[in-house]
């Protein structure tokens, strides 16, 4: 099983990581789930003033409201991003104790203000880790043939 992310969404990812350098930004993935199909990345505001450095944290409300919105468009919601300003796309314990099954978790590692590696992520059944999962990126969202289902 891999992530499929068209490369102008990839791109957005990185540029939202960026920008956001040297706080952590925090977004949602979503796309098709049968087809693991990212084909829309949509960033949120972290709203943890307090240390937003090395957490996020996005209200349950404007959380809720985001996905309504997506769903609404006919979308699945696969996941969800953050970056790690100045350290690696390793997830940490914190991610892991926050984690939710059969979602994907994307990490933006930003050293110096540049996105240098992107890497996702799947709760095993058993919450002891997270499991590794291949990011495969295409060139655009053409490139996605849909099932028609
Ligand atoms: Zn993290």
């Amino acid at each position: 099983m891999s992530l499929t992310l068209p490369h102008p969404e990839l791109s957005k990812l990185h540029a939202h990581a960026q920008e956001g350098y040297p706080h952590e930004v925090v977004g949602i993935i979503a796309g098709d789930k049968d087809q693991r199909f990212a084909s829309r990345i949509h960033p949120l505001v972290n709203e943890r003033a307090d240390s937003a450095h090395n957490r996020y944290k996005v209200s349950g409300l404007t959380l809720m409201r985001a996905e309504q919105a997506i769903e609404a468009e006919g979308l699945d919601i696969l996941g969800y991003y953050h970056s790690h300003p100045d350290h690696p796309s390793q997830y940490s314990d914190y991610d892991r104790d926050h984690a939710l099954p059969n979602l994907s978790y994307v990490i933006v590692s930003v050293m110096n203000g540049r996105a240098v590696d992107t890497a996702s992520w799947r709760l095993k059944e058993d919450r002891s880790a997270m499991d590794p999962e291949p990011i495969h990126t295409v060139p655009n969202a053409s490139n996605f043939k849909s099932s028609g289902g």
